[in-house]
C-alpha cells in the first residue's frame, strides 16, 4: 500500500455506524480495502444488509473525512462479492456491541450446522441458536420480536435477569 492508501485506511476506519453502537466500518467489516490508483484514493466497501440504511450516511462521512485529511480525489467502490456476512464483524466490534447491551451475532462456526451432503448422526440440533444475555450471560433467553430498533436486530428478553435486550442477527 502507498502512504496515502495507508492513511486513507486509518481515516476511513474512523467512520461509525450511528445505528450500531458506533461500531466503525472497520469493526463491521464493511471497509474492505484502500488503494491508490493514478493519484486517486480508492476505498472499497461492502455494505451490510439493505435493512441497515446507514450506509448512505457513512458514505458521506467517509468522503468528508478523507477530504478533510487532504486525501482527495477519492473514489468509493462498492463490492458485493463476496457478500457481507456478520462473521466479518471483528472481536472489537463484538465487544462494543455487547458493551452497548446488544448481543452480537454468532460466528458461523458457533451456529447449528447446515445440512451436509454426508450422513449426519441423528442428534437433535437446536433449530435456533441460543442467544446469550449481554448483561448477565445467561442463555435462558426468548425472542420477543423479530424486529428491534433497526431491521438487523431482534428484541429478546432474558429469563434470568428479566431484562430485555437486542440481538444483532446473523447473516
Ligand atoms: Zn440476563
Amino acid at each position: 500500500m502507498t502512504d496515502r492508501a495507508t492513511l486513507a485506511w486509518r481515516v476511513a476506519a474512523g467512520v461509525v455506524d450511528p445505528e450500531l453502537a458506533d461500531l466503525t466500518i472497520a469493526d463491521l467489516g464493511i471497509l474492505r480495502g484502500t488503494d491508490e490508483r493514478d493519484g486517486t484514493v480508492v476505498v472499497t466497501v461492502t455494505p451490510t444488509f439493505s435493512g441497515c440504511p446507514a450506509m448512505t450516511e457513512m458514505r458521506r462521512d467517509l468522503l468528508r473525512r478523507l477530504g478533510d485529511a487532504g486525501l482527495g480525489p477519492v473514489e468509493i467502490r462498492t463490492t458485493l462479492s463476496p457478500p457481507w456476512t456478520s462473521d466479518w464483524i471483528t472481536a472489537e466490534g463484538r465487544a462494543k456491541l455487547a458493551a452497548a447491551g446488544i448481543s452480537p451475532p454468532a460466528r458461523s462456526s458457533e451456529r447449528a450446522p447446515t445440512p451436509a451432503s454426508e450422513p449426519v448422526p441423528v442428534t437433535l440440533v437446536a433449530t435456533s441458536r441460543r442467544v446469550a444475555c449481554p448483561r448477565c450471560g445467561s442463555g435462558d433467553t426468548a425472542e420477543l420480536s423479530h424486529f428491534g430498533a433497526t431491521a438487523c436486530r431482534s428484541l429478546y428478553r432474558c429469563r434470568a435477569c428479566r431484562e430485555p435486550f437486542e440481538h444483532m442477527r446473523e447473516i
